[in-house]
């Protein structure tokens, strides 16, 4: 238990979706008062313990986020409350600037009204579109090339603005891609629809343990010629427990920091897996053989995102536990045997 941390209290925005559900636990195991604010529009209440208060709410509605901001003495917000499917927002980007920057908008004014003055706000690697260079720093130019990306550059805007003009501080996460499942086995990944990568294969690969034929296999890889190593698209997978611990680490630079201003970091591990290897190392792990479909490149999709994460290395004083994408594989492959999914 971190002492400093006993006294302090967090509201987690989207705490019953994926990566807010693993920070829910990893905020009460370090000792931090923790509620959750969540529309469960597609997140889980089960995936929130029972011990931690639910504000069920929509950020869209402004009363719903000052009600639960209204006399709960919070310390920090840490907002994961978003939609984030690169191909849905592509075809619905009214859904994705409504969500995402109305209602984001409306959290910080919110959190103005009510004098809290510390947001760790999830942002994206989607924020820099296709980098001309790689890896990917912060100075790397932003240039989203889908509307989910845009989304999120647009409040990174926002908060940099907000830092000059009222002293609001934040720190914005620039996620890479997000996986794993909690080390301990208490808690996986769920989306409804699943469209991400690592579940999609390892759902695959339950099919086929079960006896499922493998030349029926739904797993489809989105392009086959792009221009990377194997002609399929790279991406820097980090473990959610280590995104979360990174999170911990920007709540406690902005309590030393009071002029911090608005900050943007790099979450990643330095290091890109293609999408035929992330299959191999999961036909390594379930010791099936999986089969998949080569089909065109999904809309959206930058060929190759990669961190340059140092910065959060070093001015966090973050390291991840997991460099690897295998031991997100392993621990999420334990969570689908123990909880498979109803499609499979
Ligand atoms: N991908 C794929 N088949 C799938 C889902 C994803 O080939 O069924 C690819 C996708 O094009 C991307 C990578 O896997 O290059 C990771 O996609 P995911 O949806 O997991 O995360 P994103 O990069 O969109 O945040």
């Amino acid at each position: 238990m971190n002492d400093n941390a006993s006294t302090q209290s967090v509201l987690v925005t989207g705490g019953a979706g994926y990566i807010g559900s693993h920070m829910v636990r990893q905020l009460l195991s370090a000792g931090f008062k923790v509620a959750v604010f969540d529309n469960l529009d597609r997140g889980n209440r089960d995936a929130i313990p029972e011990a931690v208060e639910l504000i069920q709410g929509d950020l869209t509605n402004p009363a719903d986020i000052n009600r639960a901001l209204e006399g709960r003495n919070v310390d920090a917000v840490m907002h994961f409350a978003a939609l984030a499917y690169v191909g849905e927002s592509v075809e619905q980007p009214d859904f994705y600037y409504r969500n995402n920057v109305v209602g984001t908008l409306n959290l910080v004014d919110a959190m103005r009204t009510h004098n809290v003055n510390k947001l760790v706000f999830s942002s994206t690697c989607a924020t820099y579109g296709t980098p001309e260079n790689l890896p990917i720093t912060e100075a790397t130019p932003q240039s989203p090339i889908n509307p989910y990306g845009q989304s999120k550059l647009m409040i990174e805007h926002v908060l940099k603005d907000y830092a000059v003009a009222y002293g609001f501080r934040s720190i914005a996460l620039r996620y890479f891609n997000a996986s794993g499942s909690a080390s301990d086995g208490s808690l996986g990944e769920r989306h409804d629809p699943e469209t991400h990568l690592i579940p999609l294969i390892l759902w695959e690969a339950l099919r086929v343990k079960n006896g499922g034929d493998p030349s029926q296999t739904k797993l489809r890889v989105f392009g086959s010629d792009l221009p990377t190593p194997d002609g399929t698209c790279v991406r820097d997978y980090i473990h959610v427990e280590d995104l979360c611990s990174a999170h911990i680490k920007a709540f406690e630079r902005m309590g030393k920091t009071p002029d911090l201003g608005a900050e943007q970091f790099n979450l990643g591990v330095n290091q890109g897996f293609s999408v035929l290897e992330v299959i191999n190392t999961c036909s390594e792990v379930t010791g099936v053989d999986i089969q998949y479909d080569l089909v065109g490149p999904r809309a959206g999709d930058p060929p190759e995102l990669v961190a340059n994460a140092s910065k959060a290395m070093n001015e966090l004083e973050w390291t991840p536990r997991y460099p690897n994408v295998r031991a997100a594989i392993e621990h999420a492959w334990q969570w689908y045997l123990k909880n498979p999914p109803e499609s499979v």
